[in-house]
């Protein structure tokens, strides 16, 4: 397998994929090593990925070098991954210890019922991840995983493989047993590989279509199924925003990571009332923001990681344009070695076009003029995605009013593009099921044990 940095389509590192052969051994592995990691006290496993946190932090350069180099993200935005996964790795550190205690529900006189919840390990889970953020969305589910006590095979996506050994290795040296956590290398053979293995838990980050493909694999043998999968995610601009601000807010969330994050914003209703002023705003903010070699520390758009990208926004912007929408800036390829597409506004855009429908994942955004909130909130919930939306409004009642109604697995009030570790992490319809973070996301590790007991 080859790695190509997607700035100047140049070989970094050449790699041998694992066949079924090694993907079957590293399995064989995992399970006959799962139970002993499962007994040690959860103390012991706190340790480690204590440690594990420790092995990132001393060598975040070299890593945020690593990951620039093969996704293209810029330097400095994978810095910010870096840094903010240790705020993650903190909230696993302080919560998973009581998420994980055995709860008692009843507790009647000595020698009568008794009833208990424990959590067990899954037991071996296959962790298929995406690249746009590695760290985040592979921590998000190795991290609790191996805290609960599961062993993991974790298969990175072959555009961040180089960082997902990276991972392996600092867990190892943490103290993680190698076979309790291996890292699978290859393409979607590759996973397909991994989702084939009698595993007890399948954990996949990625796209609605390939989510579709593994469910479809997973059903019949009923194991546990996460999918977190893309999103065609709206903000609503009411006419009592401040212009200026939300403008340079959703500018940034909708083109940061050259708009590559399940997050991002995708999709713009702008009130009538301000509309052409925050169309000016938006576009100047967009306008403003630097292009260029991603290990400069200056810049703020990158290339795609994905060549195929490229096209599918090519498509877009054509589909939308011979459908009546303007192009305010932007829409075509960079003529120059590498996975370059220029920042792109559109306006007069509606949901007859591509753009305002399916996930562009890439620096574009369709602006749609609104009459009124309930138009907005037809609109943004005429989606067959659901994982985030947001309004931006000084009127809380407002907000709230909106957001209540609007069908996702996250809402913003004047922010947008974030994600806590706090609260639980999910999406509706084509967005994906099941929950990481929170104290959800590290219950959704195990599997609760009813206990019925009657002393004689
Ligand atoms: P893909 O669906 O293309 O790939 C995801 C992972 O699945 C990769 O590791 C891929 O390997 C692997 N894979 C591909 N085919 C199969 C298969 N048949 N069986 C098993 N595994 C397979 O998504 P991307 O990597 O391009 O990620 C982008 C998508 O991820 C976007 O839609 C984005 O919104 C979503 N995403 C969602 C997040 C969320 O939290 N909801 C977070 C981050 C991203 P390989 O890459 O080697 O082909």
């Amino acid at each position: 397998m080859n790695i190509l940095n997607p700035a100047d389509g140049t070989l970094i590192r050449e790699l041998a994929e694992d066949d079924a052969q090694a993907v079957a051994a590293k399995y064989a592995r995992a399970r006959a090593a799962r139970s002993q990691w499962a007994s040690r006290p959860l103390d012991d496993r706190l340790a480690v990925i204590r440690k594990f946190k420790e092995q990132v932090e001393s060598r975040k350069d070299a890593l945020a070098r690593t990951l620039t180099q093969e996704t293209g993200k810029p330097i400095t935005q994978s810095r910010n991954e870096l840094n903010a996964l240790a705020g993650r790795i903190d909230f696993f550190l302080d919560k998973t210890q009581a998420a994980l205690a055995p709860e008692s529900v009843l507790e009647d006189a000595p020698g009568k019922l008794a009833e208990r919840i424990t959590h067990e390990p899954l037991g071996v889970v296959a962790n298929i991840s995406a690249w746009n953020y590695p760290y985040f969305a592979g921590s998000n589910v190795f991290v609790p995983a191996l805290l609960a006590g599961n062993a993991v095979l974790y298969k990175p996506s072959e555009f961040a493989t180089l960082t997902g050994l990276a991972i392996g290795e600092m867990l190892h040296a943490a103290g993680v047993p190698a076979d309790v956590f291996s890292v699978l290398i290859g393409s979607g053979d590759t996973g397909k590989l991994l989702v084939d293995q009698p595993v007890d838990g399948v954990f996949f980050t990625g796209s609605f279509a390939t989510g579709a493909r593994i469910a479809a694999a997973c059903t019949p043998r009923m194991l546990k199924l996460q999918l977190e999968l893309g999103g065609k995610d709206p903000t609503y601009v009411c006419e009592d925003a401040d212009v200026k601000t939300a403008a340079e807010s959703l500018a940034d969330g909708a083109m940061y990571n050259a708009g590559q994050s399940c997050c991002s914003v995708e999709r713009l209703y702008v009130h009538e009332q301000i509309h052409e002023r925050f169309v000016a705003a938006f576009v100047a903010t967009v306008k403003g923001f630097k292009r260029g070699d991603p290990m400069d520390e200056t810049t703020y758009l990158g290339p795609l990681a994905r060549a195929p990208q490229l096209a599918a926004l090519e498509r877009q912007v054509a589909d939308a344009i011979a459908k009546g929408a303007a192009l305010l800036t932007g829409g075509r390829r960079v003529a120059q070695q590498g996975n370059w597409f220029e920042a792109t506004v559109l306006s007069g855009v509606n949901h007859s076009m591509e753009l305002m429908r399916e996930e562009s994942f890439g620096p574009m955004i369709g602006i749609q003029k609104v009459a009124g909130d309930e138009e907005a909130l037809r609109l943004m919930n005429d989606t067959a995605y659901g994982l985030t939306a947001g309004v931006y409004t000084p009127d809380e009642a407002r907000a709230r009013r909106i957001l209540a109604q609007i069908r996702s697995g996250s809402v913003y009030w004047n922010c947008c593009d974030r994600v806590s570790p706090r609260l639980p992490w999910s999406g509706v319809g084509h967005s994906g099921v099941g929950v990481t973070l929170s104290t959800y996301g590290i219950q959704a590790m195990t599997r609760p044990k009813a206990w019925h007991l009657r002393g004689v």
